[in-house]
């Protein structure tokens, strides 16, 4: 790792922290997916997941470790053998492996959660650190729930993991307790107070329950650190992590203040922001800073006035800095296929050829529905194409009856990849009701709809419309997206993608490739 000190390191742990929170759950396609756009996007370290958690967490930390080369390839591991040699088991292909153990040292996980005194917490992270830097060169420590830790045995319990060999040291604010300048103390008393601290990367890891995980990290950044944990989107554990894109663009955008070199390909944040929104089915908030819709947009008069004038006006960031193209190009009936694909790279994706042909196929459909094509219509079409996993239902048809003196009912007509045609029809509360009824009856498997919104992807009465569910099956939620310019289509699609999505991982678990629920812990 770099040892200047004007560097600042990007930890991104989309695919462990993001990954672990409601709703983000990847299959290990997915995962590499994100974890090669992790890589092109220039993050220095890749939290890869926590190998111990499942064979599946297992396997794909392994995967990453294999097969994706330039960043340190990272695993979590908690203070004892078994965790920390099965992280190493996934890791030690990797060309730049690290371990990272943790440990909480608060009063209160010492008492209610490990019922361990404070010479135990230390031994125990000491043997740890120990252990795996027999293993490894690069090692991470994380004393959890580090700001609710009395200062001084937060200084003891660092000071004795890097004489123990620890080489990054983490400070995590784990429940998103302080506050900027609160979190700015710990980092100036760790650094006045521990021995050897300077020989070590200092790290924060904030979470984002107060809203302040960005402002936290910035905050420590003041004080000395140097690396930085971060997710895409801030995805993460209840309110999120600390988002790398605001991250990133507030230390860009304010060199003048931090002084700081990242290695972060900016241009590639828009992109890696759909992919994940895409992969995940986590929408990203319209107001959210940086890729939000509406984050470069102005409506005010007097605003898009000086942004004629002069861009700066009103602007702090160059929207293609973050890859987001300027001028929204208009597509058409008569765009070929050339501009099609031109715009499809420009947007962030890349397609298969026959990918590209399906979305081309798709695309000349909606053109005769529809006058003008925007980005937005775009990036619908070519995301309803990159398929997350093999799907083992495919829509032949729906009808549906609905008005207002009948009773809603659906008929549904599905493929199944062996091969077989299966037909259904059902009743229901609605005409969309009727037809996810009529799916659970062809496939047999029922979920617990958690929340479902369908959305305009673009203005005009000829939009896309976007349908958008997440369900729970099995205890573990699974979420689906699709467009249609029918709105009981897109529901349909989306519904049948969250229904492929359980029937996948019904057959892995069937053939013991992951834990069932009893087993996970
Ligand atoms: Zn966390």
């Amino acid at each position: 790792m770099s040892t200047d000190t004007n560097r600042l390191v990007i930890f991104d742990t989309t695919l462990r922290d993001g990954e672990q929170s409601p709703g983000c759950s990847m299959n290990l396609a997915e995962k590499l997916q994100v974890a090669h756009a992790l890589k092109d996007l220039g993050v220095d370290v890749i939290e890869a997941g926590f190998p111990i958690a499942s064979p599946g967490d297992f396997e794909s930390v392994q995967a990453i470790a294999r097969q994706v080369h330039g960043p340190v390839i990272c695993g979590l591991a908690r203070c004892n053998a078994a965790d920390i040699e099965r992280a190493w088991g996934a890791l030690k292909d990797a060309p730049k492996p690290r371990i990272h153990v943790f440990l909480a040292t608060s009063a209160i996980h010492r008492e209610f959660k490990l019922k361990m005194a404070r010479e135990e917490i230390i031994r125990r992270a000491v043997e740890a650190v120990k252990l795996a830097r027999s293993l490894c060169a690069d090692i991470e420590f994380s004393p959890e729930d580090a700001s609710r830790t009395e200062l001084d045995f937060l200084a003891e319990v660092v000071e004795k993991v890097i004489e123990a060999g620890a080489t990054t040291l983490n400070i995590p604010d784990t429940v998103g307790f302080a506050v900027p300048s609160h979190y700015a103390a710990i980092m100036a008393y760790l650094k006045k107070n521990v021995r050897g601290i300077e020989n070590v990367i200092l790290s924060v890891h904030c979470h984002n329950d107060l809203g302040l995980a960005v402002a936290n990290s910035l905050a420590a950044l003041m004080e000395g650190a140097r690396q930085v944990e971060c997710t895409v989107n801030g995805i993460g554990e209840r309110a999120g992590n600390c988002a790398l894109e605001e991250l990133v663009m507030a230390v860009r955008t304010r060199t003048d203040f931090y002084n700081l070199e990242v290695g972060v390909n900016t241009k590639k944040i828009y992109p890696i922001s759909r992919l994940l929104s895409h992969v995940t089915g986590m929408t990203v908030q319209r107001n959210k800073a940086i890729v939000g819709q509406n984050a470069f947009a102005h409506e005010a008069g007097i605003h898009q006035d000086g942004m004629l004038k002069h861009a700066s006006t009103y602007e702090i960031m160059n929207p293609e800095e973050i890859g987001l193209p300027r001028t929204e190009l208009v597509l058409g009936k008569h765009s070929g296929r050339h501009a099609l694909k031109q715009r499809i790279t420009d947007l962030g994706y890349v397609l298969t050829p026959e990918q590209l042909d399906r979305v081309f196929d798709s695309f000349k459909q909606l053109a005769d529905r529809k006058k003008t094509i925007y980005d937005a219509d775009i990036e619908a079409l070519a995301e309803a194409q990159i398929h997350s996993g093999p799907a083992v239902w495919t829509l032949e048809a729906v009808t549906v009856n609905a008005g207002s003196a009948t009773i809603p009912m659906a008929a549904v007509c599905l493929w199944h990849r062996d091969g077989v045609i299966r037909k259904d029809a059902s009743l229901g509360d609605g005409p969309i009701d009727a037809v996810f009824k009529a799916i659970e009856r062809i496939t047999g498997i029922e979920v617990k709809l958690l929340d479902f919104r369908i959305r305009a992807v673009t203005g005009g009465e000829d939009a896309l419309g976007e349908a958008h569910l997440e369900a729970e099956y099995d205890g573990k939620n699974f979420a689906g997206r699709a467009v249609s310019t029918d709105i009981i289509e897109a529901s349909a699609l989306a519904f049948l993608q969250v229904i492929n999505r359980v029937a996948l991982r019904k057959s892995l678990t069937e053939k013991r490739i992951l834990p069932t629920q009893s087993e996970s812990a």
